[in-house]
């Protein structure tokens, strides 16, 4: 009667401890086995610049009596720690994100004030090209969060826009109010991705067709950011290509994150 009533009660709870137990030692291997990956990953492609550099500075030592030729390798070993150096950067950044660093207050991020400077960052990329960078939408949005982020996000997503696009094309930056949302829609005529790739471009070091882009100096980091970004904020990132003809990516995020103790803050209507 009562012994196997409250063995019957007993266990399950018993049991549920060692699940719950074992299901914390399965996430802590799987959070060990990803930071093992990653820093695998920035082993590898650490290595890559860094003997290109060495293979260039070899180079140079030898063609001594070619002027032209020191030129020549002299500019690509300033492609090559250009790229090293904004890989290094963008480490450290993911970094903080993925150790959910608490540094900063969050503060009223004003979405108008992020996008221009994004388009700024990108302007000198963008004259290059002849590529037209337009931002059009709501005045006055905010969002309660981390201004360094949404900024990172942004730049990096009109960053990717200007790379990925042809001479003389156009990109539109749009944002918008969503009920409780904001959206920041980053719209290119550029190259596209493949429909097989789309779903891995938001992984770390992840590029589509790497041996193509190699001239973009790209890292396969900043979608990663991006994504980390949204996730902290409690949005979403999302995109539609379609190859040959371009890309939209729209960042989506809560004009508050959370109602926390800072919810008597709100200076949006909801
Ligand atoms: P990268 O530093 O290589 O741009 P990202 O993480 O920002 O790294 O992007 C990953 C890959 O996704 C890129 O290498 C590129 O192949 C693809 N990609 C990103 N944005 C665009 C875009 N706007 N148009 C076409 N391809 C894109």
């Amino acid at each position: 009667g009562f012994t196997r009533t409250l063995t019957a009660r007993v266990a399950p709870l018993g049991a549920r401890l060692v699940l719950a137990l074992v299901e914390d030692r399965t996430r802590e291997r799987r959070v060990e086995a990803v930071r093992r990956d990653f820093v695998a990953n920035v082993s590898h492609e650490l290595k890559t610049p860094v003997g290109a550099i060495r293979l260039l500075a070899e180079a140079v030592t030898d063609a001594a009596d070619d002027p032209e030729a020191v030129q020549r390798f002299a500019g690509r070993m300033r492609t090559e720690s250009d790229r090293l150096s904004k890989l290094v950067q963008q480490i450290i950044e993911l970094s903080r994100l993925q150790g959910n660093d608490p540094l900063e207050t969050p503060v009223m991020v004003d979405i108008d004030a992020a996008v221009a400077t994004a388009v700024d960052t990108s302007a000198m990329e963008a004259a290059a090209k002849n590529i037209t960078v337009d931002s059009r939408g709501e005045p006055g949005l905010e969002v309660f969060g981390s201004q360094e982020q949404i900024g990172a996000a942004i730049s990096n997503l009109v960053a990717n826009a200007v790379a990925y696009s042809n001479e003389g094309s156009r990109v539109v930056v749009t944002t918008r109010a969503e009920g409780a949302k904001v959206q920041i829609s980053v719209v290119d005529q550029g190259i596209g991705i493949p429909a097989e790739d789309i779903d891995r471009i938001f992984e770390r070091f992840y590029r589509v067709d790497p041996a193509r882009h190699r001239s973009t100096g790209g890292t396969g980091l900043g979608l990663s950011i991006v994504k980390h970004v949204a996730a902290t904020h409690g949005g979403d990132i999302s995109v539609w290509s379609v190859q040959g003809q371009g890309s939209t990516f729209t960042l989506t995020l809560p004009h508050h994150a959370e109602p926390g103790p800072g919810s008597g803050q709100t200076t949006t209507p909801v």
